[in-house]
């Protein structure tokens, strides 16, 4: 007879470059999103979700087919029916496509829309970069006021300050078109007899997208960067005004800033106010926690009509880090009032019926039906910050109550079972007036 052969299957693991948001990591996730639902009602701000798939093409014309997203990073598939499809890398593109094929061009300007979603870049992993990362990101459209501008700045910098991150704005302007072309000679004339000098993608950089060679993170390329004849040296009149103004009401809003040559943003969309955030005192070394943008153009390289409109992205993972690594505390979720327990089969399936009534008329109530010792179910009721705990055993369901414990003072009374929850409410009132 044949005898089987074991094999051992081998432990499937998490894919390179992406990582799971365990429980204990979720109350910072929590903490983010609470500022950030706060930020967007305060100042107007109107959810939208996209889908993560959009068609490559969506990406290629507006973040640019030379950039590193497009050109390297993306996730690209061609589906069974022969469409070509990417993982979307960033979510601007495709909220502005949304705005265009969902009319919004008609509805009062600007429109301002927020979202919170993960976005996916075949980018190196180390820490602070993965594949898949969440971002959220507040966009302005259809409004070209420098005080938009102002403020969409000061919402990623007052959500961080809220979050209890000390945070730089470095700032520039890529200026409008006009400038924009007349700088960029000025930039390859600079660089002409230093190409030598440049790494490899650089040298590209030159004939491709020369604004890209003042973000170069290669030391060489960043000395060179530096001394670069500089973009706010060669603005037109009206991109001067603009950038003046923004910085004006910066001021006035008390947002820290710094004026920064170099950020031109590794996207090609943007036009006249660019920046990006980073914590205080890490300027240059770290990487940013989030960056933003004006980009004027961006809906009309999707076929939509000139629409002004400026917006930011934020990084979560980084904040999240930057926060750990400052010890910042955020609040544990101990929002529970009652806990019931049980003793014995019987007792347990009472308390269960128990249980479900008392959620269904909205106490904050939690259980720990497994497990059988009352020790046990107090610590847990201790850990989850219950206020009471309803105790049923087998005396209690002959003689119909509940023994009612007060979890601070330690006091114990019988109820009937009948008045528990009138009981509860009377006592949760009491003790919220005294808190
Ligand atoms: P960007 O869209 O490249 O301007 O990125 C905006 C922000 O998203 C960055 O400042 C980071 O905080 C975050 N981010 C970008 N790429 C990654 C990544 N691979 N992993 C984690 N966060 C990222």
């Amino acid at each position: 007879m044949a005898t089987k052969k074991k094999t051992k299957k081998t432990q499937i693991q998490l894919v390179k470059g992406m990582k799971d948001i365990l429980p204990d990591e979720q109350l910072y996730w929590q903490a983010i999103k609470e500022k950030v639902f706060k930020a967007a009602r305060d100042y107007g701000f109107s959810r939208i979700d996209t889908p993560a798939v959009e068609f490559t093409n969506l990406f290629k014309r507006t973040v640019g087919e030379d950039t590193d997203i497009v050109s390297k990073e993306m996730y690209s598939f061609v589906t069974p029916g022969g469409d070509k499809l990417s993982l979307r890398p960033e979510n601007t593109a495709g909220v502005v496509r949304a705005y265009i094929e969902h009319g919004m061009l008609n509805l009062p300007q600007p429109v301002k829309l927020f979202y919170v979603g993960p976005q996916f870049r075949h980018d190196k992993p180390q820490a602070g970069r993965y594949r898949q990362f969440w971002q959220f990101g507040f966009e302005a459209i259809g409004d070209d006021d420098p005080v938009i501008d102002a403020q969409v700045i000061a919402i990623s910098y007052n959500i961080l300050k809220e979050l209890g991150l000390e945070t730089e704005v470095q700032i520039n302007s890529v200026g409008d078109k006009e400038s924009r072309s007349a700088y960029m000679k000025i930039l390859k004339q600079y660089y002409q007899d230093k190409k030598k000098d440049l790494c490899v993608d650089c040298k590209k950089r030159l004939t491709k997208n020369p604004l890209r060679l003042l973000d170069c993170k290669v030391a060489k390329c960043r000395e060179l960067a530096l001394e670069a004849p500089q973009m706010v040296d060669h603005l037109s009149d009206d991109a001067k005004d603009h950038f003046m103004a923004v910085l004006e009401y910066l001021d006035e809003m008390e947002v820290k800033y710094n004026l920064d040559p170099t950020i031109v943003r590794g996207l090609d969309y943007y036009t006249r106010t660019a920046w990006e955030i980073v914590e205080l005192g890490n300027e240059g070394k770290l990487q940013a926690l989030g960056g933003g943008g004006r980009y004027d153009d961006l809906a009309e390289l999707l076929g939509g009509r000139p629409t002004p409109a400026v917006g930011f992205a934020m990084g979560m993972e980084r904040i999240i880090l930057k926060m750990q690594e400052n010890k910042i505390e955020v609040p544990k979720i101990k929002d529970y009032d009652v806990f019931v327990a049980q003793l014995g089969i019987e007792a347990r399936k009472k308390a269960m019926k128990l249980f479900e009534e008392l959620r269904e008329d909205d106490f904050r109530v939690t259980e720990s039906m497994s497990k059988k010792g009352l020790k046990d179910q107090m610590d847990i009721a201790n850990k989850r910050g219950a206020k009471y705990t309803l105790i049923m055993g087998q005396k209690e369901i002959s003689d119909g109550t509940v023994l009612i414990r007060d979890m601070e003072s330690g006091v114990q009374e019988i109820i009937d079972y009948k008045k528990v929850k009138n009981e509860l409410r009377k006592r949760l009132e009491k003790k919220n007036q005294d808190a």
